[in-house]
């Protein structure tokens, strides 16, 4: 499923929208200001990213939208970012568990019981 950014006109928030369905994006509306003039800025940005470009671009400190979250694949970009900066190894272990937690969030918390 394609990823794609837009800008909003009314108050510049960028954002990243999945679409399901071309029709979608009729109704799209800018989850901050609810604005309706919106700029596709570059399609599916989000399958040429690489992990190590995501980790490189994350700034722990900076606020995160809802969507940041419900993006799977930066889950755990946190806790690399800063292990990486601690000199931290994680191990085989943490990676494992990452991709599980990515490709099913259900399945760790499921091993865990
Ligand atoms: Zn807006």
């Amino acid at each position: 499923m394609p990823i794609y950014e837009y800008e909003c006109g009314q108050c510049q928030l960028q954002f990243q929208q999945l679409l399901v369905s071309r029709g979608e994006e009729k109704g799209l509306v800018c989850p901050k200001c609810g604005g309706e003039d919106l700029k596709r800025l570059i399609s599916r940005v989000a399958y040429h990213v690489s992990e190590s470009d995501r980790l490189g671009a994350y700034d722990p400190s900076a606020p995160k939208h809802d969507s940041f979250y419900r993006d799977t694949r930066n889950i755990g970009l946190d806790a690399k970012k800063r292990a990486k900066q601690m000199g931290v190894d994680l191990g085989s272990g943490f990676e494992a568990n990452l991709d599980k937690l990515r490709t099913d969030p259900g399945s760790v918390l499921k091993d865990k019981e």
